[in-house]
């Protein structure tokens, strides 16, 4: 098999296709979890991922449809690897991923916590300002700290009065 660094650059392009299992209007590009697509001389394409929340049971979907989708497209050897450090924080949503999210109805997250800053000494609810995804509205109120899934949270709008879901920093 020749290997030819237009064959890498399309192994990458489909890799980072790959829709999220739980933010399906988002691609692993746009999550920002795709670390890096290579393809070694013996042909096998090596796509690192790194997870994103550990709430979310998605990890597992995302290799198998990264692995699927880079088969489909025939590349018959397919490595998925696992990078936990440095570990994901949704400040590597792309700007094209927090305007699709917005799009969908769905709060961007905020600013996560700078790595290696002081650690709070109370768990309390971050609290900051979450945006109304539908009216650009700062009058919102957390409903439900949880939504389908543990990655998001539950707010509504008291200008507009639309429930939306906010994708949580970590
Ligand atoms: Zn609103």
């Amino acid at each position: 098999m020749v290997t030819t660094l237009r064959d890498a650059r399309r192994a990458r392009h489909i890799a980072e296709q790959v829709p999220d299992p739980e933010l399906p209007m988002l691609s692993l590009a746009d999550l920002g979890v795709l670390r890096d697509v290579e393809l070694t001389e013996d042909g096998t394409v090596v796509a690192s991922l790194t997870p994103t929340y550990s709430g979310c049971p998605a990890m597992a979907e995302m290799r198998a449809d990264v692995a699927a989708r880079l088969r489909d497209a025939g590349y018959a050897r397919v490595e998925i690897r696992t990078v936990l450090d440095p570990p994901w924080t949704s400040d590597w949503i792309t700007p094209a991923g927090r305007r699709k999210l917005t799009e969908h109805g769905i709060a961007p997250p905020g600013p996560a916590a700078p790595p290696g800053g002081p650690v709070p000494l109370v768990l309390s609810p971050t609290r900051h300002t979450v945006t109304c995804p539908r009216c650009g509205s700062a009058n919102t109120e957390e409903t439900s700290r949880f939504a389908a899934t543990s990655c998001k949270s539950l707010w509504r709008c008291r200008a507009c009065r639309e429930p939306f879901e906010y994708v949580k920093e970590i």
